[in-house]
C-alpha cells in the first residue's frame, strides 16, 4: 500500500524538532552537528534571531496580497540585489526550479523579440542540476532525471562540464543561450576548470549567445563571494537564485540584465506567491547579514581552516577518501567507499552531511559556522570515517 506521503524520497531515519546555529535536535535530545544546512539553504543556521524577528514582525501585519497590487518589500530587495550584482532587474520565484522555468522562457523570448525566433536551442552540461519540472529536468538531461518523463521539453543540447571545444561544436545558429552552474552542487560539488567561465564569454561575444548562471546552490556568499562567478570576473545575462536567499523560507530569484529581460512584458510571467511579503522580510534579513561589512571575508578565512582540517581528514584516511574541491564553504569529499555509506557513518558521529553525485559527500555548513563548531565538525567527521576505514 502506497504511503500517504508520495514516497519519492529515501529519508534518513532521523527526525528533528528544534535548530539552533548549526545544531539540530532530535525529540530525544540527541544533538547533529549540521553540515548539510537544508542542502545550502540554511546560510544563517537554524533559527537566526534576526530572521526570526523579520518573519514574526511581517507575520504579524500581512502575509499576502497578491502581485495584483504593489509589494514595497519587493522593490526593496531588487534594488539591493540589483545593487550587489551585475541585474538591472529580478523576478521572485518560490524555488529554484522557478527560477530555472523563467530563465528558459526569457532567454527564448529575448530572441524571439528581436526577430530571430529559430534561436531556441540552450546547450547545458552533463552532471547539471536545475530542478525538477519538465523544463528543468530536460535542462539537466541525465536519466536518472528525466526516466519515464518524455516527452520532454526540446531545445537542449548537452555537453561534457568543462569542455570548451565541445561548448564551441555545439554552438549554431539557433542557439539561445548557455546554462551552467559555476560550481556544479548536485553533481558532486564540481567548480568549473580555471578559465571555463571566460571562454563562454568569448563565445558570447562572437554569437550572442546568452549566458545563464545557476547559483541556486553556490551563490548567496557560500563560495566566499556573493555570487560565486564573481571569482571568475565573468557575468551572466541572466542569473537563477533560491536555497540560501530565503535562509530557509521559501524564495527564489531570477536575476537579468535590461537586455536579456527586456522582451518580459506585462503578462508574459508571473507567479500567485512570488515575491510575497513574508518572503520580502526574510530575504531582505538575510542581505542584511551576508552584506555586512566582512561577511565574506569571514567566510572564507573559516572555510580555509575547514578546507585544511579536510585535507588532513583525507590523508588521515586513504582507504576511505580519495580527496577533497570546492570553494569557501561549499566542499566535497571524493570517496573510495560509498559515499552513503560515509554519511550514514556521520549520522551514528552526530554529524550531518549531504551525499552528491560523482560518489563525493557534499559539507555545506550554515555560513555561520565558528572556527570551534568547524573543529568540533573534523573531529566528527573523523570518527566516522575511523568506523569505516583503517586509518593509515
Ligand atoms: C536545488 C537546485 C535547484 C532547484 O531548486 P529547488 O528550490 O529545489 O527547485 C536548481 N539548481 C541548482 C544548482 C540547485 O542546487
Amino acid at each position: 500500500m502506497i504511503a500517504p506521503v508520495l514516497p519519492t524520497y529515501s529519508r534518513a531515519p532521523l527526525s528533528f524538532v528544534e535548530g539552533k546555529g548549526v545544531w539540530l535536535t532530535e525529540a530525544g535530545g540527541r544533538r547533529y552537528l549540521d553540515l548539510g544546512a537544508g542542502i545550502a539553504v540554511n546560510a544563517l543556521g537554524h533559527a537566526h534571531p534576526k530572521l526570526v524577528a523579520a518573519l514574526t514582525e511581517q507575520a504579524g501585519r500581512l502575509w499576502h496580497v497578491s502581485n495584483l497590487y504593489e509589494i514595497p518589500g519587493q522593490e526593496a530587495l531588487a534594488r539591493r540585489l540589483v545593487d550587489a550584482t551585475f541585474a538591472d532587474t529580478v523576478f521572485f520565484t518560490n524555488s529554484g526550479t522557478e527560477a530555472c522555468e523563467l530563465a528558459i522562457k526569457m532567454v527564448r523570448r529575448h530572441w524571439h523579440d528581436r526577430g530571430q525566433p529559430e534561436r531556441t536551442t540552450i546547450i547545458a552540461f552533463e552532471g547539471a542540476f536545475h530542478g525538477r519540472s519538465i523544463g528543468a529536468i530536460s535542462a539537466a538531461g541525465a536519466e536518472k532525471l528525466t526516466k519515464g518523463f518524455a516527452p520532454l521539453l526540446p531545445g537542449f543540447r548537452h555537453v561534457p562540464f568543462g569542455d570548451i571545444d565541445a561548448v564551441r561544436a555545439a554552438v549554431d545558429e539557433t542557439t539561445a543561450a548557455i546554462i551552467v552552474e559555476p560550481i556544479q552542487g548536485e553533481g558532486g560539488i564540481r567548480p568549473a576548470p580555471e578559465g571555463f567561465l571566460a571562454a563562454l564569454d568569448e563565445i558570447r561575444q562572437r554569437t550572442g549567445a546568452l549566458l545563464i548562471f545557476d547559483e541556486v546552490q553556490c551563490g548567496m556568499g557560500r563560495s566566499g563571494r556573493l555570487f560565486a562567478h564573481e571569482w571568475d570576473g565573468v557575468f551572466p545575462d541572466v542569473m537563477m537564485v533560491a536555497k540560501g536567499i530565503g535562509g530557509g523560507f521559501p524564495l527564489g530569484a531570477v536575476l537579468a540584465t535590461e537586455d536579456a529581460a527586456s522582451a518580459m512584458t506585462a503578462g508574459s510571467h508571473g507567479s500567485t506567491y512570488g515575491g510575497n511579503p513574508l518572503a520580502m522580510a526574510v530575504g531582505a534579513a538575510v542581505m542584511d547579514e551576508i552584506c555586512q561589512p566582512g561577511f565574506l571575508d569571514d567566510v572564507s578565512r573559516r572555510a580555509g581552516r575547514l578546507a585544511q582540517g579536510l585535507a588532513a581528514l583525507v590523508a588521515g584516511h586513504p582507504a576511505v577518501f580519495e580527496g577533497v574541491r570546492g570553494r569557501g564553504l561549499m566542499l566535497g569529499l571524493r570517496c573510495r567507499v560509498p559515499n552513503t555509506d560515509v554519511v550514514a557513518a556521520g549520522y551514528s558521529a552526530e554529524v550531518l552531511t549531504v551525499p552528491g553525485g560523482d560518489n563525493v559527500v557534499r559539507i555545506l555548513p550554515p555560513l555561520v559556522i565558528t572556527e570551534d563548531e568547524i573543529d568540533e565538525a573534523l573531529a566528527r567527521l573523523d570518527r566516522a570515517a575511523s568506523a569505516l576505514g583503517t586509518p593509515g
